[in-house]
């Protein structure tokens, strides 16, 4: 028995990285899946893959969402989990961010997903899920990602809101919290298809040998596990928490 039959599941930004790796994770755990991105090729082409429905959708318009949701309907007849995953990063610092960048970077993480909780919500199932994709920086800082870190840590702040507004229908909201993981955000090779990204994962190992106690990047798969957890009923007493996904990153400084 898979841990999510029975279950439909929209996930943002499937196209590739965590998001892919959750929609493959959860179509595997008997899920239908509804594999929502703007890349539309890669999209579709996972979708045909692992057997899913590929819907366009820019989460940062809210029309785009009532059209994702109907269409996760209209296929599968409910609709029970949304992983709110789709998110981009800019490295500026904050006197040299331009506002539209800003507004960019907030209009992603931070719009997409109150408007993912907003569209969603009144249709799920009595006893869904959401899941939303924060970040370390949505627990504390880093130099140069500041609008990305601001909204992360809205994104934390809407989770805690939605949950305790949908507990009433048995609905849990909770979030990943991811530190480095080696996807296209963190290791651009993803995106060059000359380039080793093996190679590169290795590399960046290297440098997260010195940051992170695990000595090591994190893997998509790892976080689709965790969103998995969130999603299926091993969570069944989990709600409006942020979880920490990082290798010990965040755990504290060691001087030896
Ligand atoms: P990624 O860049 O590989 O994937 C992001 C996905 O979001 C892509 O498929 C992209 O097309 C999609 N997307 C971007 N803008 C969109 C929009 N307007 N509407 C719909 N989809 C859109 O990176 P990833 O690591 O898989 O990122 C997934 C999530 O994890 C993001 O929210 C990111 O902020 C978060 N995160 C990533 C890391 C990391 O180190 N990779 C760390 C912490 C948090």
């Amino acid at each position: 028995m898979g841990k999510l039959d029975g279950r439909v599941v929209l996930v943002t930004g499937a196209a590739r990285g965590q998001g892919e790796q959750e929609a493959r994770l959860f179509r595997e755990e008997g899920a239908e899946v509804v594999v929502a991105d703007v890349l539309d090729e890669q999209g579709r082409a996972l979708a045909e893959e692992i057997g899913a429905l590929y819907v366009h959708l820019d989460v940062g318009e809210e029309q785009q969402w009532q059209s994702a949701v109907t269409a996760a309907k209209d296929a599968y007849g409910r609709l029970d989990g949304l992983v709110n995953n789709a998110g981009i990063l800019r490295f500026n610092t904050l006197v040299d961010t331009p506002l539209d960048e800003f507004m960019q970077v907030v209009r992603v993480n931070q719009v997409g997903c109150f408007l993912g909780i907003k569209s969603a919500a009144p249709e799920l199932e009595d006893g869904g899920t959401i899941v939303n994709t924060a970040s370390y920086t949505g627990m504390t800082g880093m130099a140069a990602v500041g609008a990305y870190a601001a909204s992360k840590h809205a994104v934390l702040g809407l989770t805690r809101v939605a949950a305790l507004e949908l507990a009433p229908r048995g609905i849990r909201v909770n979030a990943v919290c991811p530190g480095a993981i080696d996807t296209a955000m963190s290791n651009p090779a993803h995106l060059d298809p000359a380039a080793d990204s093996e190679g590169t994962a290795r590399a960046l190992d290297g440098l997260y040998r010195k940051l992170v106690p695990l000595g090591r990047i994190g893997r998509p798969e790892e976080v689709a596990r965790l969103a998995l957890f969130l999603t299926c009923a091993d969570s069944s007493y989990i709600t409006g928490q942020p979880f920490v996904i990082d290798g010990g990153w965040l755990a504290g400084v060691s001087v030896i």
